[in-house]
């Protein structure tokens, strides 16, 4: 089916920052909506996010993002079908033409992209996890259970003032045979983290991402309060529920004197250190993950700590490779990460994102599908989450609407598929 219009329009993330958002409406009548995230801590290179630059909304407007969506974009694929994602994110970036979407917006192209997935599932008649596994004939892995979430429960770095270098501290519930209860699992230890703040005295006001905000006296206490409140369930700590942490080093390193910065525990740190110190951290508070270990302008830093524990956690890139094949094989060919982390925003197209997620997979990494900051209640990386197999998905935490709808969307495609 073809499109008889686009219009795409400023909407408020869940920051209070623009977003954009694209209304399409298929030739029959029908429409869909699809709302483009927006990250803080973000990796050099990403592409580029088309903001205004003006007086409005303190120069974060998306404007003009918008009207490339209608006067550039619109006009090249009006006449397109649209179950043929693939055809038409390779026309935008085309018109594009640049490496990083200068021209056009990551967010305008992106945004189109997302809401043509959507039309072309309407259109097919089918749920969009299923249509994206079958443009990009994803195969279901034979173990593959549906994801395992990184649950962010206690949120530092760009993403709240609690003092924490480390951006953020994870419930990682791997133990569990469904969806539906590690879901559980994580809720009902955020709940427990919630009643340990408060009787420590610690403020249980939430960042960016829905976890709690505490002004702690050290990065490690935050691992010790998660271990306490998972013991005041009735999981296990270690077999049932493991943590995890997006260190996002990339903010806290300094690349003149190539040292990592941690204020709060008022120490600099070289790479060798940093990897001693997760090692402790691993062992101590089990940890099943670390994301963005070191800083992605360290390079070697990244190859002697996957090469140290690799072999024992997920090794997650993210600033490192922004979703970016290119970037990936370079770090598959330097054995930075055993793991990637997938934001659509990051590269700027669901079709980039899928060639991304399948070198991965062919180079044995694990994939992580991921939420930004910024969000809005689109819960379709919940699709592409299941669509692609994804090995876990990180949605923020267990609570505000922007972050829970993305982990009800899995699992209701866990509960409709298992009818
Ligand atoms: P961001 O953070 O969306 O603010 O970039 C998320 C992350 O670093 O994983
Ligand atoms: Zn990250």
């Amino acid at each position: 089916m073809k499109i008889k219009n686009i219009d795409a329009h400023e909407i408020l993330d869940s920051r209070g920052i623009p977003a954009l958002e694209v209304k399409l409406t298929l030739e029959d009548g029908r429409t869909v909506k699809a709302a483009v995230p927006s990250g803080a801590s973000t990796g050099t290179k990403e592409a580029l996010e088309m903001r205004d630059g003006d007086e409005r909304f303190g120069g974060k407007g998306v404007l003009k993002a918008c009207a490339h969506v209608m006067e550039d974009i619109l006009p090249q694929i009006k006449d397109m079908e649209v179950e043929d994602l693939i055809a038409i994110d390779e026309a935008m970036i085309q018109l594009d033409g640049t490496e990083n979407k200068a021209k056009l917006g990551a967010n305008a192209i992106l945004g189109v992209s997302l809401a043509v997935a959507r039309a072309g599932a309407i259109s097919k008649g089918v749920e969009l996890w299923q249509h994206l596994q079958e443009i990009y004939k994803f195969e279901r892995p034979e173990n593959w259970n549906f994801p395992v979430p990184m649950i962010n429960v206690v949120n530092g770095g760009e993403h709240a003032d609690s003092g924490l270098d480390i951006q953020e501290f994870m419930l990682v519930p791997s133990g569990f045979n469904t969806f539906a209860e590690r879901l559980q699992a994580g809720a009902e230890t955020y709940q427990a983290l919630k009643k340990v703040l408060t009787g420590k005295g610690y403020r249980v006001a939430v960042g960016d991402e829905g976890g709690f905000a505490p002004a702690l006296n050290a990065n490690a206490e935050a691992l010790e309060l998660i271990i306490e409140a998972i013991g005041e369930t009735k999981y296990e700590a270690g077999t049932q529920i493991k943590t995890g942490i997006d260190a996002a080093a990339s903010e806290f390193f300094d690349k003149e004197t190539g040292m990592y910065n941690l204020k709060l525990d008022n120490v600099s740190l070289d790479s060798e250190q940093m990897s001693a110190m997760y090692r402790e951290w691993i062992e101590k508070y089990q940890m099943e993950l670390i994301e963005d270990p070191m800083s992605e302008f360290d390079w070697d830093g990244w190859k002697m700590f996957n090469e140290q524990s690799g072999g024992d956690i997920s090794v997650i890139a993210d600033d490192l490779t922004v979703t970016n094949k290119k970037i990936l094989d370079e770090a598959k060919e330097k054995n930075a990460a055993n793991a990637i982390l997938i934001k659509v925003n990051q590269i700027g197209s669901v079709t980039e994102t899928a060639r991304c997620v399948r070198a991965a997979k062919e180079y044995g990494m694990k994939v992580a599908v991921s939420h930004r900051s910024g969000e809005t209640t689109d819960d379709f990386i919940g699709d592409l989450a299941v669509g692609f197999f994804a090995d876990y998905v990180k949605f923020g935490s267990t609570a505000r609407g922007e972050r829970v709808c993305k982990y009800n969307r899995v699992a209701e495609i866990e509960r409709e598929t298992n009818k």
